[in-house]
């Protein structure tokens, strides 16, 4: 089959010259403007993301040591609800970027954000007694992600004056976003496009122009150079079936999060309809993971019913929309009570990772003290 194998190395040829391309431009923009200006990529440890660190590695590995004197921080975002097969594959990829860095002394900091005790998911919904969130009340995109990454940017901005952010974001992934990159491509000359709402922060998009299919060949063709494959990463993706919940930094990517295409959100999710990533992981063969899925659909299930709900909001106001109808309170604290016994029976059932912390546990508790003292009862 010759002609076969001629188009099959042109293919291949294909993705060997677009890939060089990819690490010479990200190259060239780590060498150019103020480089005083950290580096900072989200880092899902999703495909997109794991494209950018590799093609990253490669890039600062083939400039000489002298060269090398921008900082590069790889930051990821644990919500603490997150995925435990989605977060034990982040943490083997963290440590592998980590170890290869200090190996080659690159100039690269692996980090981890995460909300304060005060503002997570438990702490929030059992302590506080925020309904579970869904499409016209999601609190939890702000609080979990991007509050606790913003913070981090924030940071390095007033630290050095100002950051770059290096997102895996690509223009085929949505008509709205080919038309925000687009839009800015035409007006100006520069790769870095200015934050939205993170003042002294730029948005570097360093595999826009990648396709999905780009995106697999890349994974498939080249072994990432902090050692091992990609084949890890790729079997998540087929256990999950699809999508990964993306890296948020901004109001107007928020609607990306929890939507039926982002399948590696948080395990509690209530504002997708059907967790498909947990459950793909139990259609292929992982049922330890059937109480969470449980856990999540009963949450989902209890959030309008009135029985659960106090009458008053958290100011103490009875409220209604326009058309007369009466908006329900946060969660009683008898419901907030019944949801951590369920929580706790779930943990028991899971028996893997803690699902909650003692630390949340503390502070809900005295958040219903406080309440309940507050009420007189
Ligand atoms: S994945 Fe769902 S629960 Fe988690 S932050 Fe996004 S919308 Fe909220």
């Amino acid at each position: 089959m010759p002609a076969m194998n001629a188009v099959t190395d042109l293919m291949q040829d294909d993705i060997y010259i677009l890939w060089n391309d990819i690490v010479e431009s990200i190259k060239q923009e780590y060498l150019s403007e103020e480089q005083s200006y950290p580096w900072i990529l989200g880092f899902s440890g999703g495909k997109d993301s794991t494209v950018v660190a590799h093609a990253l590695f490669e890039a600062l590995l083939s400039l000489p040591p002298s060269k090398r004197k921008r900082e590069v921080h790889i930051v990821s975002n644990d919500t603490l609800v997150e995925s435990p097969l989605v977060v034990a594959h982040l943490e083997r990829s963290q440590d592998a970027l980590r170890n290869a860095a200090q190996s080659w002394s690159l100039p690269i900091t692996v980090a981890t954000t995460r909300p304060p005790v005060d503002k997570t998911f438990w702490t929030l919904l059992i302590g506080k007694g925020y309904p579970s969130p869904n499409q016209t009340m999601r609190w939890c995109t702000d609080r979990l992600k991007i509050g606790p990454t913003s913070q981090y940017i924030l940071d390095r901005v007033s630290a050095l004056g100002a950051a770059i952010i290096l997102l895996g974001v690509r223009s085929d992934e949505s008509e709205s976003r080919r038309n925000n990159i687009n839009k800015w491509k035409n007006l100006h000359e520069s790769n870095l496009q200015p934050h939205p709402e993170l003042t002294g922060a730029f948005i570097y998009r360093p595999i826009v122009s990648l396709t999905t299919e780009d995106v697999w060949e890349v994974l498939g063709t080249f072994a990432p150079p902090w050692g091992g494959s990609h084949n890890g990463l790729i079997q998540l993706y087929r256990d999950a079936e699809g999508g990964e919940c993306p890296v948020v930094l901004s109001k107007a990517e928020a609607p990306g999060c929890g939507t039926a295409s982002s399948r590696f959100g948080c395990w509690t999710c209530t504002v997708v309809e059907k967790d498909k990533s947990l459950q793909g992981f139990v259609d292929s063969g992982n049922h330890e993971y059937k109480p969470l899925i449980e856990f999540r659909d009963w949450l989902k299930q209890i959030r309008n019913n009135p029985e659960y709900r106090s009458v008053e909001r958290r100011n103490g106001l009875v409220t209604f929309d326009v058309s007369g109808k009466h908006i329900p309170g946060p969660f009683t604290i008898q419901a907030r009570q019944m949801i951590l016994e369920k929580l706790f029976e779930t943990q028991k059932a899971f028996g893997g990772s803690p699902l909650i912390s003692k630390e949340e546990i503390d502070l809900i508790k005295s958040t219903w003290a406080q309440e309940l003292a507050k009420k007189g009862q």
